[in-house]
């Protein structure tokens, strides 16, 4: 097994394009083309989650944290971020981080804290913008399917949680080829009538060169009739945390020792804002800036970490925050990245870390 198509179905689950702009996801030491010996799955990549992977004889290393944020100058080992990077190189370990683009899809690290809350039905709690587009591509009509295929194949027609979406209007395209053109159908200088398709696809803004790439390879004619469009539809898929409604409500004292027990933790929290508590906002890591987003969504509740003191004040009794603290908020996320490469690599070896890498203690 290549190292290169374990990355593939991760990106498949989690594209790197939908990574915040201050990010560095995506193979950060390593090779695509090297084999894997097996997967070491952790929050953090450091020194002593590298040490790990040696000793196990893995040489894949795929964290939710990229350890390098931004440039590099200097590999004299001075910083704890230099020497992982160089005890990797050293040791022909790769480092694969998979971040924000996990936290940005449905199903990536919030979808794991609702289903250890017993949320089954949850949402997007701030859907990304800008992220859909249209295709409209003009098609003779025995050319429809292949077309249709090739489009859904590169991520084209995927609306929420169907694929292969699509709307066909049938009519009449014409064209005269001049000069120099050499046209599929018909002939040069005399005008053409062709029974075509009109086929429409959602497409996620992210994908969209595939798209193009892929349809002008299954298309028929020398120059392909298409337009893109841009639609205001939000991403109901792609976006930062989740919310949903918990089964049965709970008092707010029930609530809180339920999501203490879950993440095993110290919560900081501020006054409930309901007796009951029933819909539930979370957002793994640093979420304060999704405040506005869990209180509009109606949430009783928001579930996140990294709160400063007058941050705090911001639920202004509308909400009741709760901080689990980053790393607790995160800590399923291990089980979610070695579960999805399990169930894809079924008789591939996946290791979950055995070094907390969790910085903060409690006293
Ligand atoms: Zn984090």
């Amino acid at each position: 097994m290549r190292i290169g198509q374990i990355i593939e179905a991760l990106e498949q689950w989690a594209p790197p394009a939908l990574q915040e702009s201050y990010d560095n996801s995506g193979l950060i030491v390593g090779n695509t083309n090297w084999e894997s010996t097996g997967v070491l799955v952790a929050l953090d990549c450091l020194e002593s989650v590298v040490d790990e992977a040696i000793a196990k004889n893995i040489n894949l290393i795929v964290a939710h944290h990229p350890i390098v944020f931004s440039g590099l100058k200097r590999f004299n080992g001075r910083s704890y971020i230099e020497r992982v990077v160089m005890k990797a190189i050293k040791h022909d370990v790769a480092i694969y981080a998979i971040h924000t683009n996990l936290d940005n899809v449905l199903w990536g690290v919030n979808a794991k804290v609702m289903e250890v809350l017993g949320i089954n039905n949850h949402a997007i709690l701030s859907p990304l913008k800008d992220a859909l587009k249209k295709f409209e591509v003009y098609v003779p009509k025995e050319h429809v399917e292949a077309l249709e295929q090739a489009i859904f194949e590169a991520g084209g027609g995927k609306v929420s949680a169907y694929e292969e979406c699509s709307f066909r209007t049938d009519g009449t395209g014409s064209f005269k080829g001049t000069d120099g053109t050499q046209p599929v159908i018909g002939e040069v200088g005399k005008r053409e009538f062709v029974e075509e398709a009109k086929l429409e696809f959602i497409v996620p803004s992210y994908a969209a060169s595939a798209v193009e790439r892929a349809a002008r390879a299954a298309h028929p004619y020398e120059e392909m009739a298409y337009h893109w469009l841009a639609v205001g539809n939000a991403a109901t898929h792609f976006g930062a945390g989740a919310v949903g409604d918990l089964p049965q409500e709970l008092s707010f004292e029930d609530f809180l020792k339920k999501v203490k027990s879950a993440f095993d933790t110290t919560i900081r929290y501020t006054a409930p804002a309901v007796d009951m508590v029933k819909k539930v906002a979370v957002c793994g890591g640093s979420g304060s800036f999704l405040l506005g987003a869990a209180m509009a969504s109606g949430a009783d509740v928001f579930i996140t970490a990294d709160y400063k003191y007058h941050q705090f004040l911001d639920a202004d009794g509308k909400i009741s925050i709760l901080d689990v603290g980053h790393f607790e908020s995160e800590q399923f996320t291990i089980d979610l990245i070695a579960d999805f490469i399990e169930k894809n690599f079924p008789k591939f070896a996946v290791l979950k870390t055995e070094v907390n890498t969790n910085p903060i203690q409690y006293y």
